[in-house]
């Protein structure tokens, strides 16, 4: 099959041949033909399959075919769930649309926001935003979506659960009822598939494999490991040269921090990604860890979806993910583009409920493996008052108030941290 009998604009095809893409993916395959001929649609496949060239694509096609329009104003919006996401999307369609006379802005937080009401006032044809900021300078009349014609949910099973179907829902009031509408994700179960009659007309659901399919390219296997040994298998995995790329999840941030402060104490290069970082922080850490400044990302679910990062060689889940969807994402970091990876998983005696609710969920057990030449039966390693003991003398030194108030605002996994620390 060869891009050329997608129906595809000449000018696209020569982007993507550039590119370096030879034939479509499965999903493009499947998707392109019936975007072209107007249809709202679901798109479901795996991780790092190409969706982001699948919805873009046939976008760019009909806007290349759209008649000169005196009337300017956005005519694509694709939202996503995480900055990280929204500019790596707009990479990716500046890259698809390079000869095209088109003009794409991203809106997300944590940044000046000026200049995205420049973008958006100006009438910039594709916008790619995080719902939050987007409500607000939607809320500052910045925006002009008189003109949309297509709206794409990238990560839809996301932008449609809880935590973000409220703001979802008032972006979509706002927009035109006469519109293309594209939701497209690695997981969508039957439930938040539901939620998606309210936002598209009799969709075309397009389904490469089963629902639930991790990436075929990832190898996956668990480590079954006491919770006071964990840092210490890491190291201890880490001692294999082959681990030369290696993204971490830490389910907390604090965690996420001290985990990264640990590794450098040990020698292992690292950058910490997570929302309560700056902007620059985070731009910064993802470059550091794309360009090889850094072995080691240790990194929150904000690094799950989507994020595409050429040869992470090993995904660890350092802290087994909360929910069975995390875990298809966060292994879908490798293996992408039919690359090959490791996905890791430590157990401790509290995530076995999780694993077999995982093992179930994706229709198959995972390899359980042990590291040739650890100590499973270490006691706790002696408290080191290295970089942690600072932090706690520190604490200690703050007058009281200053020091409860900090730990008010911490969550409780952190605080129970902290007082195993004190003993
Ligand atoms: P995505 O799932 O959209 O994040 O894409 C995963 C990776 O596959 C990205 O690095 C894309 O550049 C790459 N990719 C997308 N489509 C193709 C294709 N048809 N051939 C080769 N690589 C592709």
């Amino acid at each position: 099959m060869s891009f050329q009998v997608l129906g595809l604009d000449a000018k696209i095809l020569r982007a993507v041949s550039e590119a370096g893409y030879t034939e479509p993916t499965p999903i493009q395959t499947a998707a392109i033909p019936p975007i072209i001929a107007g249809h709202d649609l679901i798109g479901i496949a795996q991780t790092g399959t190409g969706k982001t060239a699948a919805f873009t694509l046939p976008i760019l096609t009909k806007l290349a075919a759209l008649p000169p329009n005196p009337r300017r104003g956005t005519k694509v919006l694709v939202i996503a769930p995480t900055r990280e996401l929204v500019v790596q999307i707009e990479e990716n369609i500046k890259a698809y649309a390079k000869h095209l006379p088109l003009t794409v802005a991203t809106v997300f937080g944590g940044v000046g926001e000026q200049p995205q009401i420049r973008a958006l006032r100006s009438g910039t044809d594709v916008v790619v935003a995080c719902p939050g900021r987007l409500l607000d300078l939607m809320g500052q009349r910045a925006a002009d979506f008189s003109q949309l014609k297509y709206l794409v949910l990238d990560e839809a099973d996301r932008m449609l659960d809880m935590g973000f179907l409220p703001s979802i829902r008032r972006i979509v009031q706002a927009l035109p009822k006469q519109r293309q509408t594209l939701m497209f994700s690695a997981t969508l179960s039957k439930e938040i598939e539901s939620l998606t009659h309210e936002f598209q007309r009799a969709p075309k659901v397009i389904q490469i494999g089963r629902r639930a399919n991790p990436a075929e390219t990832v190898t996956q296997f668990v480590y079954e490991v006491p919770k006071h040994l964990k840092t210490a298998l890491l190291l201890h995995l880490l001692q294999d040269p082959q681990m030369d790329m290696v993204l971490i999840f830490s389910r907390m941030k604090h965690a996420a921090d001290r985990l990264a402060r640990q590794l450098e104490q040990k020698g292992v290069r690292c950058a910490t990604l997570h929302s309560n970082r700056s902007q620059n922080q985070r731009l910064k850490a993802l470059k550091d860890f794309k360009d090889g400044a850094v072995r080691v990302l240790v990194a929150t679910d904000i690094a799950a979806r989507g994020i595409d990062v050429d040869g992470i060689s090993h995904v660890v889940n350092y802290d087994f993910p909360m929910h069975v969807e995390d875990y298809i994402h966060r292994i879908g970091r490798t293996g992408r583009a039919n690359a090959i990876g490791d996905a890791i998983s430590f157990v401790t005696n509290e995530d076995h409920a999780e694993l077999r609710a995982l093992e179930r969920f994706i229709g198959r057990g995972i390899v359980r493996k042990k590291a040739e030449g650890f100590n499973y039966t270490a006691a706790a390693p002696p408290y080191n008052p290295g970089e942690e003991g600072r932090h706690f003398s520190q604490q200690r030194h703050q007058s009281r108030p200053q020091r409860s108030q900090q730990q008010g605002s911490q969550p409780r996994q952190e605080r129970s941290g902290q007082r195993r620390w004190r003993r």
